[in-house]
């Protein structure tokens, strides 16, 4: 048994998700200043408001509160009546009021759920909350002629932040990874956020406890925090629980700490001891009203959403006949979906099947390592000239391959190439001769019992036609000669 398998059979992971998402909006929670601050020189997008300058007052974004509803009700979560803000009060310089606006006991959305594949079949997460809250400004450590400082940019201060908190339901590394990757997606989907891991627009935070299998009572937890890719969060997540059952196996206890996740080391850093929740002295922000949220209101914004990842997976295999597997391959990567619905759009739908075989098979695995593009209506023209027999499935996918490098219409590639499928019976009756010939072992193998040798076969023949032989029917023939004269 592996050292995890030896701990995972002895203790059971406790795990919640905080993410913090920064909105698209055009101006901050709380004041005009533009949210474009991407490359912008610092405490250039500040204003007396997102620097807390004494006697100012905040105007919430509706824009903001709109996406927090809509992500509420894409997670099928429930919104109050009425909701309010509250202060969040803690000393750092970042944070130049002292305080932070956010909602505590009223939050935009509240028992929620989001249902997602993992490698052990589909796992539902129930979502405690989401809520707005403003970010804070941007420290940074240097060195200034000589001298260590500490630089201050206010930029990101007052940018709108939801933030999504699960309950306790994970269990494993690679349940949250799944869920993280999820409410990505839908976060994109729904256009609440471009929540890219990569430059902080989506923060993602574990908490983590062990407890021995069979008790229900949860163990001590620390929350891991600077996890800078989907990956990170799944191993830094099976880091913290062997380093738990470490301590408690060694006779030690857990500590309550945040802990930073150091990708270079692939492992978790003590950063400092957990704050207690009264610690904040929360208290409603009284410089702002409570926000009333209408049944009309709400409903228009969920009127609005687009088609979620989930209904869009059911769809493709209800409507479009795609496998449960290809129908998530498509629907997990936005570009790939939006090819895919372009597409259609131009075949039919009784194509879907052999467009999704392009997209899942060629198509996803070109992005990873080259440029290209991909005309949604010549990848239609391509299936539909495969569909009626022009070109075998082979070349077929050369002429992707070419098209997604050169951008050439389909039709060029197959002037170009002299690309046709041979399915002339007399000619492809020759080309099995040849081969059988050419290859006496592999023909030997076969009637011996190898059934794997008639593979090779097919190959050599589509090998001589250069890929343009009809496969099935190299098959039947090289089948029929095989056994005829046994
Ligand atoms: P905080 O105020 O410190 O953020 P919360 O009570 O809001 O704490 O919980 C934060 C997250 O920690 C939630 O996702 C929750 O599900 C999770 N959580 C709470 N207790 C435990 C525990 N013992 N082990 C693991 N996760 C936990
Ligand atoms: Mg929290
Ligand atoms: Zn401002």
């Amino acid at each position: 048994m592996t050292v995890a398998g030896a701990v995972a059979s002895r203790y059971e992971a406790v795990i919640g998700i905080e993410i913090h998402c920064q909105l698209k909006t055009v101006s901050k929670m709380f004041c005009g200043c533009s949210t474009d601050i991407d490359g912008a020189a610092p405490n250039s997008h500040c204003c007396p408001v997102c620097l807390g300058l004494p006697g100012v007052l905040p105007t919430i974004n509706k824009a903001a509160v709109e996406w927090v509803i809509a992500t509420g009700s894409a997670i099928e979560a429930t919104t109050p009546a009425a909701t309010r803000w509250d202060r969040k009060n803690y000393f750092y310089p970042d944070l130049p009021k002292g305080y932070q606006i956010s909602q505590y006991q009223l939050p935009l959305a509240a028992n929620g759920r989001l249902t997602f594949d993992t490698s052990e079949g589909p796992f539902t997460v129930r979502i405690r909350r989401a809520h707005l809250e403003e970010d804070t400004g941007r420290l940074q450590h240097a060195e200034l002629d000589g001298r260590r400082v500490s630089l201050i940019d206010y930029n990101r201060s007052g940018m709108p932040l939801m933030e999504i908190v699960t309950e306790p339901d994970i269990r494993t590394g690679e349940q949250a990874r799944r869920y993280a990757e999820e409410l990505r997606l839908l976060m994109k989907t729904i256009g609440a956020s471009d929540a890219e891991m990569e430059n902080g627009q989506m923060r993602v935070e574990a908490n983590v406890s062990i407890r021995p299998r069979g008790r229900e009572e949860f163990g001590t937890r620390v929350e891991v925090k600077n996890m800078n890719s989907m990956k990170a969060v799944e191993r830094a997540i099976a880091f913290e629980i062997e380093r738990q059952a470490g301590l408690i196996d060694g006779g030690g206890a857990v500590q309550m700490e945040t802990r930073g996740w150091d990708d270079p080391s692939q492992s978790t850093y003590h950063m400092r001891l957990k704050e207690e929740e009264n610690d904040y002295r929360y208290f409603p922000e009284p410089d702002l009203p409570p926000l009333i949220t209408t049944p009309e209101w709400l409903a228009a914004i969920k009127t609005r959403l687009p088609e979620l990842p989930a209904a869009r997976r059911t769809r493709y295999q209800t409507e479009l006949g795609l496998s449960p597997y290809d129908a998530s391959v498509i629907v997990n990567d936005a570009d790939a979906s939006t090819l895919f619905e372009d597409a259609v759009k131009t075949s039919g739908s009784g194509l879907a099947k052999s467009l999704a075989n392009m997209i899942t098979g060629e198509y996803l695995r070109l992005v990873k390592t080259a440029e290209g593009h991909v005309d949604p209506a010549e990848l239609a023209k391509l299936v539909l000239t495969i569909d009626q027999g022009a070109v075998s499935a082979t070349v077929g996918k050369n002429i992707f391959v070419e098209h997604f490098e050169s951008g050439q219409p389909v039709t060029s590639i197959i002037e170009k190439h002299g690309y046709r499928q041979i399915s002339d019976a007399g000619v492809l009756a020759k080309a099995v001769e040849q081969v059988l010939e050419a290859n006496p072992a592999a023909v030997a193998d076969y009637r011996a019992g190898k059934a794997a040798a008639a593979g090779f076969l097919v190959g050599q023949v589509m090998k001589a036609t250069r890929g343009q032989a009809n496969a099935a029917m190299v098959q039947a023939a090289l089948r029929e000669r095989l056994d005829r004269s046994e």
